[in-house]
């Protein structure tokens, strides 16, 4: 066993403890937004051809996309809170291409067809760029690419491994840090076209505004607390009164409790920790470099994730993600300080020369960790019901492709999309508690250990590995 760099390189505590002293307990995506007036709450009873519960990119996409087919549907959207507030108002804004949460889970578990899967995510890519330039959305988009950087020897040479020489380029140790200057990097691979950088809460904003432009009929704090359905359609029952009967029902709800209960095993809320620092002055940024703007993610099973902002923050996420027993989604769970303590001490580690700069937010967010690690898509009450979640942490652009999935799905056709292996099967679900919460604790107990002893893989994650349950990020 070996103590990694976070832990031998570790800053002052006195720099750790300062850095968050001001810090304000909020997505810095939403702080930044100008004030919006809230939509109205659904009163009464509606009649829609498709109807869709949650409103983040899921949703919102799937609103556009269904109004982008057919321009005279009547489509409603129903979000139990505000537009965007969950996890697609505070995520990184790694806008990646990987519809398989990266190439080596997308190898182990749809080898045959990656190369399809590989096209199809770098098409979404391309036509979220393309929806964001057409429509001239101000959502901060640069297709910068990104870095993996190893920060331990032993990843240098997986790193060589995955480099497969298209749009991709491998830096040793010195290449690496005359990018991006930081002691910690042995080396790195930056892939130039699969990723792209956007402001999360402005690109909500836009499909919101986009929604609303296009005829979408948009209901905030309309929490669905049932789903019924009848030979002619299907009803959602809201909270507090309204209720909408629709034809046909798209399920965006990422990881709440989902209104199918055959499937509310197949997601458990993971949550995520994120750091965004004060602007840097030009003084700052020159001494890390990073002229190129990418995005970056350190290549353990615990790993962090960084970018600049527009206004040249450092958004900083990652390495602990905590499940808490029965599968709780509260608003206290937000703060925990020893995530947000260990991410800044990893941050100075990562980055002395910045010793003195101070966060000015901390937040978290819950991820849908499923088996698998990458959308699944299910249907039920003869196909009129449609649902995509599972995204595992990598849905920003994701979340497209699963709306064009489920709108195949409700229109009953059959296409490429439809026909994936990726789309037909479903991730195992996870035991029900009392069996979960330590499940979910043994994993990470184990990958840490992987962590400290050069990436190897114990007995019980290789055993997890066979069973296609491999929790490797
Ligand atoms: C901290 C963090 C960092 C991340 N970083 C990245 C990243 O850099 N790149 C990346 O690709 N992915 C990232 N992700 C994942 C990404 O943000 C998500 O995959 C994506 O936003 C999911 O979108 P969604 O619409 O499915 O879910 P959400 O944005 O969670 O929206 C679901 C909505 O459904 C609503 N809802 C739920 N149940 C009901 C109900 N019964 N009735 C009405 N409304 C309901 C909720 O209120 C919510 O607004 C990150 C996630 C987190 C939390």
């Amino acid at each position: 066993m070996h103590t990694t760099v976070f832990e031998r390189d570790r800053p002052d505590a006195r720099v750790v403890a300062d850095s968050l002293t001001d810090s304000r307990l909020s997505p810095f995506w939403l702080d930044d937004l100008p004030e919006r007036p809230a939509r109205p709450a659904l009163a009464g009873t509606e009649n829609a051809e498709l109807a869709i519960v949650g409103g983040g990119y899921t949703g919102l996409w799937t609103a556009l996309l269904a109004k982008q087919r057919n321009p005279d549907a009547r489509v409603v959207l129903l979000e139990g809170k505000r537009i965007g507030w969950a996890a697609s108002g505070r995520n990184g804004g790694f806008v990646e291409a990987s519809l398989t949460h990266g190439e080596k889970n997308g190898q182990t578990r749809f080898g045959d067809e990656l190369a399809t899967l590989d096209r199809m995510g770098m098409q979404n890519l391309d036509e979220i760029q393309q929806t964001v330039e057409n429509r001239g959305w101000q959502c901060d988009f640069e297709r910068v690419g990104s870095f993996a950087v190893a920060t331990e020897p032993y990843q240098v040479a997986e790193l060589e491994e995955a480099h497969d020489g298209e749009h991709e380029l491998f830096y040793d140790a010195t290449a690496m840090r005359a990018q991006i200057a930081s002691p910690t990097y042995q080396g790195g691979l930056w892939s130039q076209r699969d990723t792209a950088l956007v402001h999360p809460g402005k690109l909500a904003a836009a499909l919101l505004t986009a929604c609303l432009n296009a005829g979408v009929e948009v209901f905030e704090s309309s929490p669905v607390s049932d789903l019924s359905a009848e030979s002619d359609a299907v009803t959602l029952s809201v909270r507090g009164g309204g209720t909408v009967r629709a034809a046909r029902v798209a399920l965006a709800t990422n990881a709440f409790p989902s209104l199918l209960k055959r499937y509310r095993l197949h997601t458990v809320p993971v949550y995520d920790y994120v750091l965004m620092t004060e602007p840097l002055t030009d003084a700052q940024l020159a001494s890390i470099g990073w002229q190129g703007r990418q995005g970056v993610a350190d290549s353990a099973n615990q790993f962090h994730y960084y970018r600049l902002s527009a206004d040249n923050r450092i958004l900083w996420g990652g390495y602990d993600a905590i499940y808490h027993f029965g599968g709780r989604i509260r608003t206290e769970y937000d703060d925990r300080r020893e995530s947000f303590e260990t991410l800044a001490s990893h941050f100075f580690t990562t980055f002395p020369q910045l010793e003195g700069v101070r966060f000015s937010h901390r937040w978290a967010g819950v991820i849908d960790t499923c088996s698998r690690f990458c959308a699944f898509h299910a249907t039920a009450h003869q196909g009129r019901v449609a649902y995509s979640a599972g995204f595992t942490g990598l849905g920003v652009a994701a979340t497209r492709f699963a709306a064009n999935v489920m709108l195949d799905q409700l229109a009953g056709e059959t296409t490429e999309r439809t026909s994936l292996d990726m789309v037909r099967s479903m991730p195992l679900p996870f035991p029900p508690e009392p069996a979960t919460y330590p499940a979910v604790q043994s994993v990470r107990w184990a990958l840490d250990r992987a962590d400290h002893n050069s990436g190897t893989r114990n007995l019980f994650l290789r055993t997890l590995d066979k069973v296609g349950l491999g929790f490797d990020s």
